[in-house]
């Protein structure tokens, strides 16, 4: 067990030197947040005050801005643009722990939770902020490798490789139909994050690589984004989605609405038209992944030790303060948690309700404290955004639908905005004003093992070397 005043030494309202607690610590609730994300790291910020002992548990050292991952996926900026270590950003915060440390148990009768390597934090009030994960509707098997998905920083930088991998073996490509497929891209739901990929990519091949190859032109890429649904950016009003999908329109992407793919293969995809049932296919080395997700594997973990119940996608069914039925020391919030009680609907999983719980459970405690009423969780709507490319965006703020330059500028200050660290507003600043005016990208590098690139290339060479499908992760390419 990491005792409290074992791993937690030095600073104002923690153990001195010899590991002693005063009896003013001794009286402080211990808080165990799991999950440095949006959720966990505004809880922790939001308790900077409040007469606890916070400890943060992440599984990486930093917090990741995940909205701005697609930028490191198609080169405009790079991972550390968008993280931030947690020790630095707690540094200041005395009441703070952080410890480094991946979560696979909890014990709520001992009030522990338990580490992989078998340590255990004992807990009074614990918040569970571990978000969610790629969901391949039953094909996670097969389709895992074949369609990655954006979630974490090696996702976006496995992206990255493999799109600019494409536009190099079709630069060396002599057939045809196999340059074709290959400077084909396939992007899988037209959310947020399919729309914001598919325009990235569009502004990549129309615009920034122009010119830089001999061969091939980057804006003959078809870029093809695959919706389900009847339209793309479905929770936003119908004639935003109509701008949405003429912006992509003029960067070269097209959109396939009412299409649901069926099948991902090495060198194409499968999709199906939901009103007439004909089936086409798609030469392709690269489809990209942004449909569904499910919940982290700490739901499980919560219904087998806590009994809480999940909703279809995993995630945890929690009451109006957040917490789960019979334990009200234990919190989910974020990502992982299905919050009904507004509009009988979950909330959707965007960073705004992630850090808007968080805020509510540092004020669930101070009340507690205090033996003040608490009031349900209430969700304050900000309004959704979704940028398509340069000058390219669209906005719902309260009932105001922007499009174009402007929303284009909103988002592109919102996003500043919360960028955690000052120094990662300014170089994603510089970077974009960079970016905007010479239309240049600075982080389209192809990184990886050592192995030479052509031995990755989906290209038949006459070595007798069987093809690397671009779609392996080529950490796993066989090169002996
Ligand atoms: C590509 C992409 C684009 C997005 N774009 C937008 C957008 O434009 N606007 C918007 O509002 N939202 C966007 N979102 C959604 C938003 O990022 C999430 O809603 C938000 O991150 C949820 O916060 P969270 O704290 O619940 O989880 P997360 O931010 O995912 O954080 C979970 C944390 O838990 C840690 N963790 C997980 N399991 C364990 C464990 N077992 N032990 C220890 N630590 C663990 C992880 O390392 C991570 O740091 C986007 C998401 C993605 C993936």
């Amino acid at each position: 067990m990491i005792e409290l005043n074992h791993a937690l030494r030095g600073g104002e309202g923690w153990p001195d030197s010899a590991g002693r607690l005063s009896e003013m610590d001794k009286k402080k609730e211990h808080v165990v947040i799991v999950g440095g994300g949006f959720g966990g790291l505004y809880a922790a910020k939001a308790m900077k005050h409040a007469p606890v002992n916070v400890t943060l548990v992440d599984r990486r050292n930093f917090h990741l801005f995940q909205p701005l991952l697609y930028q490191v996926a198609t080169g405009s900026l790079s991972p550390e643009d968008i993280a931030s270590p947690l020790r630095a950003t707690l540094k200041g915060q005395k009441n703070t722990q952080f410890l480094t440390g991946q979560v696979i148990d909890i014990d709520p009768e001992r009030k522990v939770i338990i580490l992989e390597d078998g340590d255990e934090i004992g807990y009074d009030a614990l918040v569970v902020a571990t978000g969610a994960s790629h969901h391949y509707f039953g094909h996670d098997v097969e389709w895992e490798d074949r369609a990655p998905g954006l979630k974490t920083v090696e996702d976006a930088i496995r992206m990255r490789r493999q799109l600019l991998l494409a536009f190099e073996a079709a630069e060396r490509e002599s057939d045809p139909d196999r340059r074709r497929a290959l400077m084909t891209f396939v992007i899988v739901g037209g959310g947020p994050t399919g729309v914001e990929l598919a325009g990235a990519l569009g502004e990549m091949t129309r615009h920034t690589m122009r010119e830089e190859f001999r061969a091939i032109d980057t804006a003959n890429a078809q870029i093809n984004l695959v919706e389900a649904l009847d339209r793309i950016l479905s929770t936003y009003p119908e004639d935003l989605s109509a701008k949405a999908t003429a912006a992509l329109g003029e960067l070269g992407v097209t959109v396939l609405t009412n299409n649901l793919v069926i099948e991902i293969a090495g060198d194409y995809v499968l999709v199906k038209d939901t009103k007439t049932n004909d089936q086409a296919l798609i030469p392709t080395y690269t489809v990209l992944w942004a449909a569904g997700v499910k919940a982290s594997p700490l739901s499980r973990v919560l219904a087998q030790r806590a009994g809480a119940e999940l909703d279809r996608a995993g995630r945890v069914m929690v009451q109006p303060d957040l917490t789960i039925p019979g334990h009200d020391d234990i919190f989910v919030i974020g990502d992982l948690a299905n919050f009904s009680h507004q509009t009988g609907e979950p909330l959707p999983g965007v960073a705004q309700v992630a850090m808007q719980m968080g805020n509510y459970v540092a004020d669930v405690l101070r009340r507690r404290r205090f033996n003040k009423a608490i009031r349900p969780f209430h969700y304050k709507d900000k309004g959704n955004l979704a940028v398509i490319g340069r000058n390219r965006a669209v906005a719902d703020i309260h009932n105001f639908r922007f499009s174009g330059l402007p929303a284009w500028l909103i988002w592109a200050l919102i996003h500043i905005n919360f960028l955690i660290e000052f120094d990662n507003k300014l170089k994603v600043m510089v970077q974009w004003g960079w970016n905007y005016f010479t239309r240049r990208q600075g982080a389209r590098l192809i990184t990886g093992e050592a192995s030479p690139v052509w031995m990755q290339l989906p290209v038949r060479h006459d070595s007798g070397i069987e093809d690397a499908a671009i779609h392996a992760n080529a950490d796993h390419v066989d090169t002996d």
